[in-house]
Order: structure tokens, then C-alpha cells, then sequence
């Protein structure tokens, strides 16, 4: 397709959506993620035969929030290895919010999958004595061709004075024998994770380095290993839109994970990434415009991942 149909298409279904706006809301028990602006809207394009089209708000930089949590698995599969990762956390849905701990205590003994925040926070007990933050920052911003990725101080510290629920899950996690290190540094770890502050862009660039099998776009290097890419995408398709993610692969087809943020990383196999941002969040907690844009565009580009037209 060419650069101006696919830029037209993104432009169009980037102002339909916004109308969905107002149904939404952003998330407030972070007090600093409820300073963004609701109505910000963009997405960005990166395809493998090079093409970086944007549309609307592309570089407001918000905290990456969730999708962390598809860093943080990757990594720790590649550090720790699948059998000690899948012995803390599984690989089942939980369809229960990103943050609950009811299932986590009564029929289950260890969280559902990575995730959410049990599942995350049990990946990066592992992380803690296996890579340092600062090599985790290096490799987020190589995955997601984003040099200028930062942690956001201030949500950083907004999440912190109000930890009280992740620390409640840290510690039945604790309880359970779970946890690899302690609760402190476990969560310090986790939190920083989610205060990556990126762009659509940034989420783009790492959704293509998935799609392109953990290969670099631009030198050719692989990042991740096979295995490690197909098993995070997998995670990401049945697990990565909180509670709503059954209802997201009906309707879009796009393995994707979602943040509190506003973000949405999608990967199209072999085709390309894409990143969302939308702050205004459906009760689920997930971008309400940014899915509108997503299924608008799947259609049109018959993305979904089991369209009969697909390959035609
Ligand atoms: N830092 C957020 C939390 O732990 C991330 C939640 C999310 O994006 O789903 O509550």
C-alpha cells in the first residue's frame, strides 16, 4: 500500500474515534495520571518495508504503565529462563482486573499470567538480582528505537505514595513463597518499569521489532530470541488487554497490550507495529478511542490475525 493510503487511513479512523472520548476517563488512583490531557489522541505506524507514519498526538511523551510488563517478560525469559518464570506466574487469562488479588489468594496459588500486576510484579522478583534498571532502560529503549525514553519522576512518585494495593499483592505473593527477592525491592523494580515515559513512536518501533521475530529494524541484530518473541505475542494476544482481552481479539485480532497510560502496543506479525495513546480509559482499563482506532484500521487493512482475506 502506498504511504498516502495508509496515512489517509490512519487520519480517518483517527477522527472517527474521537468522538469515543468522552465515555472515557483517565485513570486517577495514580493522582499524576489523572493530570493528562483526555483528549489527546495519536497513533503511529512502523511497517517492515521502512515506512514511519504518524497521525495526531504522536509525540506526547506518557508512562508506558503496562506494556512494561511485555519488557519485563521478554527479559526475564531470556535471563531466568521459561521454566523458572512459568513456575511463579501462568499463562492463563484471569478475566479479572489488572489489579485484583481475590483469585491470587482463594483458587490458584500462583498469579494467572504476566500480565497483570501479580503476575508482573511475582517477573520482576526474578528481575531484581538479574539485570539492573539501568541495563532494563538500555534495553527498552533499543527495543522500542527510542534513545530519549526516561522515567517520569513524578508518576514514579505518585505511584509510590500510593502503592498500598500492589503492596497488598506483593505480600500475599511473599506469603506464598513467590517472591524471589523482597517486596520493597521487588516493587521498586516493578514501579520504575511502568514510569518509562514514551511515544506512540516508541511503542511502534517495539511492536515492529516484534513483529520482525526480535530482529533490529535498522542493524540487522537480533534483540530476542525466537522463542522468547512468539511466547511473549502469544501472552499479549490472549492476555494483554485486562479483562476485555477476549472481547479485543473478536473484534481487532491484533496481538496488543495495553497501560494504564493510555498506550496501546500491537504487533502485526511480519507487517508491522503499532502504538496507540488515548488516556481516556473504557471501565476495563483500557484506551476507549485507541481500540475504536485499532479496529477501525484492522478492518481496513484486514489486519485481524484470522481475516479470511488476510493473505489474499
Ligand atoms: N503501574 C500500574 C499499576 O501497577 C500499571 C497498571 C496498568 O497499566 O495496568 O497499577
Amino acid at each position: 500500500m502506498r504511504e498516502e493510503e495508509l496515512q489517509k487511513i490512519m487520519d480517518n479512523a483517527l477522527e472517527k474515534s474521537r468522538g469515543h472520548i468522552a465515555f472515557g476517563k483517565t485513570a486517577d488512583y495514580i493522582p499524576e495520571l489523572g493530570c493528562a490531557d483526555r483528549n489527546d489522541l495519536g497513533i503511529s505506524i512502523y511497517t517492515k518495508d521502512g515506512k514511519r507514519l504518524h497521525s495526531g498526538d504522536s509525540d506526547v511523551r506518557f508512562t508506558v504503565q503496562s506494556i512494561s510488563k511485555v519488557v519485563s517478560l521478554a527479559v526475564a525469559l531470556e535471563r531466568c529462563g521459561f521454566d523458572r518464570v512459568f513456575r511463579k506466574v501462568g499463562m492463563e487469562p484471569s478475566g479479572d482486573a489488572f489489579n485484583s488479588l481475590v483469585k491470587l489468594d482463594l483458587s490458584s496459588n500462583y498469579p494467572f499470567n504476566p500480565m497483570i500486576n501479580s503476575g508482573a510484579i511475582a517477573v520482576s522478583s526474578c528481575l531484581v538480582s538479574a539485570v539492573t534498571f539501568d541495563e532494563m532502560l538500555d534495553i527498552t529503549r533499543e527495543l522500542c528505537l527510542d534513545g530519549g525514553i526516561q522515567i517520569n519522576e513524578r508518576v514514579y512518585r505518585s505511584e509510590m505514595a500510593n502503592i498500598a494495593r500492589n503492596k497488598a499483592i506483593a505480600y500475599l505473593l511473599e506469603s506464598k513463597g513467590i517472591l524471589e527477592n523482597d517486596v520493597e525491592r521487588s516493587l521498586d523494580f516493578y514501579v520504575r518499569m511502568c514510569s518509562l515515559n514514551v511515544t506512540t513512536d516508541s511503542l511502534a518501533g517495539f511492536g515492529l521489532a516484534l513483529a520482525s521475530d526480535g530482529i533490529h529494524p535498522q542493524t540487522g541484530r537480533r534483540m530476542l530470541d525466537s522463542d522468547v518473541v512468539q511466547t511473549v505475542k502469544t501472552i499479549m494476544f490472549t492476555c494483554g488487554m485486562y479483562d476485555g482481552a477476549g472481547e479485543f481479539a473478536v473484534r481487532v485480532g491484533i496481538p496488543s497490550k495495553s497501560g494504564v497510560g493510555g498506550g496501546i502496543l500491537s504487533v502485526v506479525d511480519r507487517e508491522m507495529g503499532i502504538g496507540i495513546y488515548g488516556p481516556a480509559l473504557d471501565n476495563k482499563g483500557n484506551s476507549i478511542a485507541g481500540q475504536c482506532m485499532l479496529e477501525d484500521i484492522a478492518k481496513k487493512l484486514k489486519l485481524h490475525i484470522f481475516a479470511a482475506d488476510r493473505y489474499r
